[in-house]
């Protein structure tokens, strides 16, 4: 009877993520995911204090936090006050091996790296990690895949890569960049460095690029939500993507959600039916 109790709510655990985002943008990036009653953090781009308020938003606490996992290490996707945090609290730090030099030269204490090449296995959940170009080091995407539930998760792309449209197939959500309108971008003060270090294929994804991966990606998907990511403050504005999402994607448009730097967004639960008994 245990047992069963048992198979029963694994089977349940496997048909739901549940999954919020603290905040993103260049100022900061975090996002909880929950792998089997256990919350996994994405990136630690917060201080302590705006990550713990945040986290109570959803009444989850950092003692809820065993592992977190790391697209790049950028200031705004890891911020260095964690180190020492995540040493005292035995929190294991997963992140690609190409990034091990770099989380050192932050201050993560050897003990806490658990290094990942192209995959990875977080609380009995696969996670595919595929790398992209961003800048030097290149940033990670992630599938978390329970089995029955797929989250793709990508952010700080310099450009949509084949690789990622060949493997974020079968979605049932995706957690996806959208930086910058181009004109808004091209018209900002900005120094002219700083707009072609963004627009150059190694930097960010403007809307356009990021709807046309979804649009792809959606074709060979069901997604339940989109999740738009990293929305530029000064080159980029939630109406002018609802408007993009209205005028190509109107079909879409109710599955959206736009993150923000300032406020955590709301709880997503991603689930299946449950398989029925043959
Ligand atoms: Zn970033």
């Amino acid at each position: 009877m245990q047992n069963e109790v048992n198979a029963g709510a694994l089977l349940q655990q496997m048909n739901k993520l549940d999954f919020f985002v603290l905040g993103s943008g260049s100022s900061g990036n975090c996002s909880l995911l929950r792998l089997r009653n256990n919350w996994v953090m994405i990136d630690a781009g917060f201080s302590m204090k705006q990550t713990k308020d945040r986290m109570r938003t959803h009444n989850v606490q950092l003692d809820d936090v065993q592992d977190v996992v790391v697209t790049h290490f950028d200031r705004d996707h890891f911020n260095p006050v964690w180190c020492r945090t995540f040493l005292h609290r035995g929190i294991r730090v997963h992140l690609h091996e190409h990034h091990v030099t770099r989380a050192k030269r932050a201050g993560l204490d050897d003990s806490c790296i658990v290094p990942f090449n192209n995959r990875l296995e977080l609380h009995g959940i696969e996670i595919e990690a595929i790398r992209f170009s961003h800048d030097a080091l290149g940033t990670v995407g992630f599938i978390f895949d329970t089995g029955r539930v797929r989250l793709g998760y990508a952010t700080d792309l310099g450009r949509v890569p084949q690789q990622l449209l060949d493997r974020f197939i079968d979605l049932d959500a995706i957690a996806f960049e959208s930086n910058y309108d181009p004109t808004m971008q091209r018209q900002s003060n900005r120094p002219e460095s700083l707009k072609s270090r963004i627009m150059d294929g190694d930097g960010h994804l403007s809307n356009e690029e990021s709807i046309a991966a979804i649009c792809h990606i959606a074709s060979e998907s069901t997604l339940q939500h989109i999740v738009l990511l990293h929305l530029s403050r000064q080159c980029n504005s939630p109406q002018i993507i609802r408007d993009l999402y209205l005028d190509n994607l109107p079909h879409l448009q109710k599955y959206v959600t736009i993150t923000s730097q300032e406020r955590c967004s709301r709880l997503l639960s991603i689930e299946k039916e449950p398989m029925q008994a043959t």
